[in-house]
């Protein structure tokens, strides 16, 4: 089977996802809080239970899907998928196992597919944010299916 390649450009101004198992669930509030002036112009979207906790505490407005176990890490895996999303921030839990962990393979599958930046701790994040690309038009590289 054949592939090929095309470029999308995302906007300076990105489109986030923003997701944390339960037992990170704090470490992702405190780093979003830290860094709330410099996420502040983006738009943040979320799974259920993340996206509230997020508002909640640090009054960014973050729209939510449904929660992780019900549904919500496919819906971010489809809005990557149709290219709505630029960078996924997502603090998934290395020590415990999930009852959606199929759907968590799911969507780190189609976060590498569709080429955008993933953080799965605080220090890629960090990395992330502090990259001279992460307000700029980025260009990510898009796998096509193509007939042989
Ligand atoms: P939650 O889902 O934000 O609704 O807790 C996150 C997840 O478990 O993937």
């Amino acid at each position: 089977m054949k592939y090929g390649y095309r470029i999308a450009k995302s906007n300076k101004t990105k489109k986030i996802a923003l997701i944390a198992h339960d037992n990170r669930k704090q470490e992702l509030i405190a780093w979003v809080k830290k860094h709330k002036t410099l996420l502040q112009p983006h738009e943040l979207v979320g799974t259920g239970t993340t996206a509230k906790l997020l508002e909640k505490h640090t009054s960014l407005s973050v729209e939510g899907y449904k929660s992780g176990p019900l549904g919500g890490d496919q819906q971010v895996g489809a809005a990557i998928a149709e290219e709505e999303i630029d960078m996924l921030i997502f603090f998934w839990d290395p020590l415990e196992a999930q009852p959606h962990d199929p759907d968590v393979k799911a969507l780190l599958r189609i976060a590498a597919l569709y080429d955008i930046p993933v953080a799965p701790n605080k220090a890629t994040a960090d990395f992330i944010l502090s990259s001279r690309l992460f307000n700029e038009v980025f260009e990510r590289k898009i796998v096509t299916k193509e007939r042989s």
